[in-house]
């Protein structure tokens, strides 16, 4: 901890002594309830003491102090001082089979680099574009037969609640058909709304994956390989973001600004030179 608190025991001793004079002025004055309540606060005090003597401290530490400390950094950045969480720490039960929840909790670019893992181990060329969270395009597939080769343009949206509308639907099209890509397909490890189904319904070379879907196809796969995908994503820190900018792991902010209740979200480490920001996911903001 970087700041010092008072103990238990100071505060503890300091009220101890504080009774013990009103005890001592009660018995000159002669009252006698005062005396007994005094008495009582004494003994009171004084198991409460005894009981922190017995190592039994850490209850009373946490419950007393509210807010936990140790779950804070001080760190300066910049001149302006700012609270930063730890880095989200990986779960100790290691996810054992692919689940929608597993897939739900991934960051954007892990789910890129699956989804272009899966290509490849269903035997096809598959590439990250590198265009960030929002470009129209993540991953180009190919696949190459004797007869033709075929280029498919995959967009990935690892969304745990939203769902996918239109917008990104009608993205994915637009570049699809400007780089007369053979196929477009739409990946997201949530749902999609009615209308980017209906848009999509009457574009054979479009195809759009839901997260059960998704988790579906993988389940297809030959268990060695689903085994394999588990092990190399899940093996570090699946669930921080990156940068959409930077690629690189961002880290949990708050602003000072606007109060210390505000939310927390991601920032940059390449802040103040990137200023990009990421809203977490429901499950990451406790
Ligand atoms: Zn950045």
């Amino acid at each position: 901890m970087a700041r010092r608190q008072p103990t238990q025991a100071n505060v503890a001793t300091g009220l101890l002594g504080f009774f013990a004079l009103l005890f001592v002025l009660g018995a000159i004055d002669g009252n006698y309830i005062l005396k007994l309540l005094l008495s009582m606060s004494v003994a009171v005090l004084a198991a409460f003491l005894l009981l922190e003597r017995l190592g039994n401290s850490h209850s009373f530490t946490s419950t007393n102090w509210g807010a936990d400390d140790s779950k804070y950094r001080y760190s300066a950045s910049g001149g302006k001082p700012s609270y930063t969480f730890h880095q989200q720490t990986v779960d100790e039960t290691a996810p054992a089979v692919w689940t929608l929840k597993l897939l739900q909790s991934m960051e954007w670019l892990v789910f890129e680099q699956l989804v272009a893992s899966y290509f490849k181990m269903r035997g096809m060329k598959a590439e990250l574009t590198g265009s960030g969270a929002d470009g129209g395009v993540d991953v180009k597939v190919t696949t190459q037969t004797t007869q033709a080769k075929r280029q498919i343009y995959v967009q990935c949206k690892a969304w745990s609640k939203q769902m996918v509308g239109v917008k990104p639907v009608r993205e994915l099209y637009g570049v699809m058909m400007a780089d007369k890509a053979d196929m477009g397909i739409l990946i997201t490890t949530s749902t999609f709304t009615e209308d980017s189904l209906r848009f999509a319904k009457n574009i054979p070379s479009l195809r759009l994956i839901n997260g059960e879907q998704f988790l579906a196809l993988m389940k297809k796969l030959p268990a060695d390989q689903q085994q394999a995908l588990l092990t190399q994503f899940i093996r570090g820190d699946y669930k921080t973001p990156s940068c959409p900018k930077c690629s690189i792991k961002m880290v949990s902010r708050r602003s000072q600004k606007r109060g210390f209740d505000a939310k927390p979200f991601w920032g940059c480490r390449n802040f103040p030179r990137c200023r990009q920001t990421m809203q977490m996911k429901r499950d990451q903001a406790a």
